[in-house]
Parts: structure tokens; sequence; C-alpha cells
């Protein structure tokens, strides 16, 4: 996915400010944060979204959900708590079509939309 934001992050073509890093994702702060902690986690494989996710990829979403407990650690949200959110399509205002969980924190969060 040549001109794909989140994949030209991956390929190092766009900079980055990185909180961890494996073989299969990457995590990074959003650019745009809304609240003290704002981390975006990604696979490194193009994936359109959470509607996109297949068989193929169990064990890459898995990897994942322990990718965000680190992440959680190392931002130092895990104690006090934090939320998971990927925004899916027009409705869900999903504006990079790269699938990405926020990972958001560090005050109280509130509910509502
Ligand atoms: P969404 O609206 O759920 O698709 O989330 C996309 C997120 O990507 C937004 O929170 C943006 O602030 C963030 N974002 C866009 N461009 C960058 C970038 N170059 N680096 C880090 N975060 C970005
Ligand atoms: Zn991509």
């Amino acid at each position: 996915m040549g001109n794909c934001l989140f994949c030209r992050i991956v390929k190092g073509e766009l900079p980055s400010d990185k909180v961890f890093e494996n073989e299969e994702i990457l995590a990074f702060h959003d650019i745009n944060p809304v609240a003290p902690v704002h981390v975006l986690v990604i696979p490194k494989k193009h994936i359109a979204s959470a509607m996109e996710i297949g068989e193929e990829d169990r064990t890459l979403v898995g990897g994942i959900h322990l990718a965000i407990r680190e992440v959680a650690r190392l931002t130092g949200v895990a104690g006090d708590g934090f939320r998971i959110v990927t925004n899916i399509g027009r409705h869900g205002q999903q504006t990079v079509p790269h699938l990405h969980y926020h990972v958001i924190g560090g005050r109280q969060l509130e509910w509502r939309f």
C-alpha cells in the first residue's frame, strides 16, 4: 500500500515517535493526542480496518493485545487503567484506513458519544 500513511510510517518513509516495536507490530505516539497518553498500536501488515481482519490474522491480533499491555506498562497507565479504541469506517470516524488501536489514558476518561 504505497500511499497508506501508516504503511509509510512502518517503512520509515515518514517519522514517528516510537513506543514499542517487534517484528509484526509498531506503536507510536499519536500526533494529535486527546489525553496525556495517546499511542497508536498498528500491525506492520496493511489491514484496512478491524472488518478486514482475516482467519490468517488470529495470531497477529493476539500479538496486538499483548503489545497493548506492554505499551500500557511502558507509558505508566497500566495501574490506573486506560481505553483501547479502534474506529471503523464512516460512522466510526476512521480517518486512516490502516488498522490501528488507540491506547488512551493518563487522566480520568468519560464515556459518552
Ligand atoms: P482514526 O481517526 O481512528 O483513523 O485515527 C487516526 C489517528 O492517527 C488520529 O488520532 C491522528 O491524530 C493520528 N495521526 C495521523 N497522522 C499521524 C502521524 N503522522 N503520526 C502519528 N499519528 C498520526
Ligand atoms: Zn497501510
